[in-house]
């Protein structure tokens, strides 16, 4: 990771996204409200990369997506290099979990990787077919790929596609939504170590959007975990696979997949499902699953603070290991 920057490159500031759900009958009597993310704040720092962790229905794809621009926030503030995000789309991008359906299949690789700087009226032509050369060779692909089509290649070459076509515009920070989960587990590597590489050439930044702690423990130098749409735990990666300090963290790294290894089931803590994010429990949102719950977690949310002699990792619990 590079040095750190004064300001954050990216500061997510009190962030909630809440749906309101439509429908006759009970629905509109009782005006619901899915909560996919409450309360958030992190920030990503220039050169380092973020995951964002949990079950589905954590919120993780949810708080990428506003990030990215893709969703707007019910409350709160987005800043990126200090100023309002929506001045800044261009240093943004995203990567999306499947490069099947991401890639238009009528464009030709040149196209696809050159449309982003098309929109952006970025450049002349010569500048950007000239671009477009120069990412491919980067992500990996031979020169003869940018006359070919996305059904032409292989789930790692089409996510190595996306790849660049995100590179395009020059961003600093790409939001990568699950990019390996579609692909299989002999490729998932090469993508891995691909990411790893732009990231040092470039001092890219990632908010890693993924389920799996064996490929974040790999990549990222601090982690999010996500419960609910609340942040359970925020602490340098290094810290939080040493010594977790929330029970869901906890919980999460007992079952801990590695590249190349199926997932192995679930703890014992984890086994009943998730409560649903329309009605969630009072107190601490963790509480019906927790192996540590007190009477005090049921009717007192816990705030998010740091771990007994660990100022940098914060945990929302009230018995915080
Ligand atoms: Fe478990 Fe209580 Fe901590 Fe919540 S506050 S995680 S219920 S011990």
């Amino acid at each position: 990771m590079s040095e750190l920057a004064a300001t954050p490159l990216l500061e997510v500031d009190r962030l909630s996204v809440h749906f309101p759900q439509h429908g006759g009958g009970w629905f509109r009597r009782h005006r619901q409200v899915l909560r996919a993310v409450e309360n958030v704040s992190l920030t990503v720092e220039s050169g380092e990369t973020v995951a964002l962790v949990g079950e589905s229905g954590s919120g993780k794809t949810t708080l990428g997506s506003v990030v990215a621009g893709l969703r707007t926030p019910t409350a709160g503030r987005l800043r990126f290099r200090g100023q309002p995000l929506e001045g800044a789309r261009r240093g943004i991008q995203i990567v999306f979990q499947d490069p099947y359906s991401a890639l238009d299949p009528r464009m030709p690789v040149s196209s696809l990787i050159a449309e982003p700087l098309l929109i952006q009226r970025v450049g002349t032509a010569a500048e950007r077919r000239a671009r477009t050369a120069a990412l491919v060779e980067q992500v990996g692909l031979p020169a003869d790929a940018l006359n070919r089509y996305p059904h032409e290649f292989s789930g790692g070459q089409r996510q190595r596609i996306a790849i660049a076509r995100a590179l395009a515009p020059d961003p600093a920070l790409i939001v990568a939504d699950e990019p390996l989960s579609a692909l299989d587990v002999s490729v998932q590597s090469q993508i891995l170590n691909l990411l790893k590489s732009i990231q040092e050439t470039r001092k890219l930044s990632y908010l890693f959007i993924s389920h799996d702690l064996g490929v974040v423990n790999h990549l990222a130098d601090r982690v999010a975990v996500l419960y609910l749409g609340r942040l359970a735990e925020l602490a340098p990666a290094a810290e939080l696979f040493a010594r977790p300090s929330h029970p869901y963290t906890q919980a999460l790294l007992t079952a801990i997949p590695r590249i190349g290894r199926r997932r192995t089931r679930g703890s014992r803590t984890l086994r009943s499902e998730m409560p649903s994010p329309l009605a969630p429990p009072p107190g601490c949102v963790f509480h019906p699953r927790c192996p540590k719950a007190q009477a005090i977690c049921r009717t007192e949310p816990p705030a998010l603070a740091p771990a007994p002699g660990r100022p940098r990792q914060l945990a929302a619990c009230h018995f915080k290991d």
